[in-house]
């Protein structure tokens, strides 16, 4: 039979939330963070930045969607490492579908449901795979050394 894993011994994982200019610009931040914390996710570091069009551009690089950044450089953006059991695929069920508007109808629940406006302006990024995870994660949290500037990220 299988061992029997209890709450203690699971594992925990990491994603990477970015609450994207429109979701700070409308005062979301307090509402999503509610929801994070709600959901039993723990915020184990966060940054308030703001990207420019080369971070944008090579933080959606193996994607299909890098011809999309132009709304993450439209204002400041805060990044999140969250941490729990399963939280990669467990924080995309919560921001829902890509399209806001469309979330609305089908996942009334979901953060973008509450925050987003439509399939652009859907106010917040969530890894899409464990390896996206870690790539993201490491892209924003990677250990600077003294003068080693800010690659395209400055801090606010
Ligand atoms: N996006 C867009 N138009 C599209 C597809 C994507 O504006 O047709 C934007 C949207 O902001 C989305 C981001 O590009 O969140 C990344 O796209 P992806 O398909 O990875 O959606 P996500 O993983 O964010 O749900």
């Amino acid at each position: 039979s299988l061992p029997c894993r209890s709450d203690a011994t699971a594992e925990k994982e990491m994603t990477l939330a970015i609450i994207k200019p429109d979701g700070l610009y409308d005062n979301y931040t307090d509402k999503i963070k509610n929801a994070i914390s709600d959901s039993g996710f723990r915020i184990l570091n966060e940054r308030l930045v703001q990207l420019d069009e080369d971070a944008a551009m090579s933080f959606y690089a193996e994607h299909s969607s890098r011809s999309f950044f132009s709304d993450l450089v439209s204002g400041p953006v805060l990044i999140m490492v969250l941490e729990k059991e399963n939280a990669v695929a467990d924080w995309r069920t919560l921001i829902g579908p890509t399209d806001a508007s469309k979330a609305k109808i089908t996942h009334p629940n979901s953060i973008r449901a509450m925050c987003g406006k439509d399939l652009q302006r859907n106010c917040v990024h969530g890894s899409d795979s464990l390896q996206s995870a870690q790539r993201e994660i490491s892209f924003f949290f990677k250990e600077k050394s003294p003068g080693s500037g800010s690659m395209g990220h400055d801090e606010l």
